[in-house]
Order: C-alpha cells, then structure tokens, then sequence
C-alpha cells in the first residue's frame, strides 16, 4: 500500500499554558465534513477524494500514562505498512512520538518546523515532555538530519543558545522578506513537515493557545508549503478549539491540511 493516512492525537496534557488543543482532531474532522469547501488542493488535484487518502480515527487514550507508547505504536503501524501520515494533533508534544517512530522506519529526517517558538527548552515547568520542548528532545537524541525553523518571533537567550547548541537552522520572523525566497528546492529526503497553527499570525488563525503577533498570513503559509518537496509526512498541531468560537481557525486547520497532503499524494 501506499496512501497517506490521516491519525489523530487527542493529547494536551503537556501544554504550558492551556489546554482544549486535545479537541482538536474532533473539531478539524467536523469542519471537514461540514460542507463548507470542496476537498480539492489549489494544485488541482481532489485530494480527498482520491480514494488514497485513510482517516484511522484517533489514538486512543493518547493523554494517558502510556500515551506516548501509544502514538509511537500507532505511527509504527501505519508506517510498517508503507503509507505517507498526516498526524493531527494535539499540541507540539505530540511530535516527539512521533519523530521517534517516523525515524525508527525511516531514518533521520530532514525536519521543517514553522512556528513561533523555537520549542528549545531544555525543560519547562518541571516537564521534560513539555509542548515547549519538543525540539530538544529531538535534537538530543539525534533524530533529524537537519532541523529548519522558519517563522520563529518568540525566543529567548536560553533558547538562543540551545539553538547553537544543536545547530538549528533557523528563519526568525523578522527577516523574512519574501516567505518563497526560503531555499526549499535541494532538501535530503526524507522531508518531514511539523506545522504549529501559531505560526500564523492570530489575526489569521485566533484559534490557538499562545497568540504570537507579527506571524505569516495564511496566503504567505500556503504558499509556503507549495513550495515543499514530496514529504514523507506531516503533523498540524496547537489549533485549540476552546479559542475558535467561530470556528473560523478550524476551517484555516482544514485548508492547510488539504495542501499538505497535495505535497504527500501519490501521483
Ligand atoms: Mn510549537
Ligand atoms: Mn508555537
């Protein structure tokens, strides 16, 4: 087989600030179903009904004490059986299992992370597992060929240094000029994409736990992950319904997801 599966990770139980991003699986699948758009990439392809695409429902129990377990075994799975994953989270801790498994089939990969944050910390609040490090975890144990932040506007010295530290590749916020100007082109396979909502700026995308002014437009994100190589697979993670009254960052949760997985699709 070779389709691209959509898994669901319930889990917030290691957000520093909020929790409700463990809704959104639910909520993404409900506006995905509503209606309200076709399920067609810009690129011209019905991407969803293309008949390669699986949705294997969610991780059960994902924010228990075995949870990280479990999505490791669940991404193992549809790994095993040769498919693309489009994990939708949950928050950024999500991505930590999930690294691990994708690796653990796949090798090091080459890791695009968009966000706000750099998610460096080495720990936070006492949690080593927090949200907001993530990407040390990852980093410490080897797991990515090279990792490439893009978007980043909330760091600070300690993760500044962690930065060095790890050799992150890193496109802060600020000097971002024109988003398509970021060399995407000659990237190693595997390429691995983390995509956290925040990396938009809220005006575009409300619907999260930490709002972090001055990020990307939604059109300046698309256009973006046009610009990706094939990936081997992808996570959306901190959309937190609990903030999205309007349902509107769901619908920006939706949008995004159907142009990452154009770049997943089987020709
Ligand atoms: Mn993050
Ligand atoms: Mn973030």
């Amino acid at each position: 087989m070779d389709s691209v599966v959509i898994l669901g990770v319930p889990s917030d139980r290691h957000s520093s600030f909020l929790r409700g991003a463990a809704k959104a699986p639910a909520r993404i699948r409900e506006a995905l179903r509503s209606g309200s758009m076709n399920m067609w990439s810009e690129s011209g392809r019905d991407i969803l009904g293309s008949g390669k695409m699986a949705d294997v429902g969610d991780v059960p129990d994902a924010d228990g004490e075995d949870g990280y377990d479990r999505v490791v075994e669940a991404v193992s799975d549809i790994l095993s059986k040769n498919n693309r994953l489009l994990v939708v989270g949950g928050d950024h801790a999500v991505t930590y299992p999930v690294i691990k498994a994708v690796t653990a089939h796949r090798g090091p990969v080459t890791l695009i992370h968009l966000d706000a944050h750099p998610d460096l910390y080495d720990v936070y609040e006492g949690d080593h597992l927090s949200h907001a490090c993530t990407m040390a975890r990852i980093m410490e144990e080897g797991l990515v060929r090279r990792l490439i932040q893009i978007g980043i506007r909330a760091s600070n010295g300690h993760q500044l240094a962690q930065a060095r530290r790890f050799g992150v590749e890193t496109y802060e916020m600020k000097s971002i000029r024109n988003i398509r100007e970021i060399p995407m082109t000659s990237l190693e396979p595997p390429v691995y994409l983390t995509l956290d909502m925040d990396v938009l700026d809220p005006a575009y995308a409300p619907g999260v736990s930490h709002f972090e002014p001055g990020g990307m437009s939604t059109r300046e994100l698309i256009s973006f992950i046009h610009s990706l190589p094939s990936l081997i697979g992808a996570d959306l993670v901190e959309y937190n319904p609990e903030r999205d009254p309007s349902g509107v960052t769901a619908m920006v949760a939706v949008k995004l997801m159907k142009e990452i997985l154009d770049r997943m699709a089987p020709e």
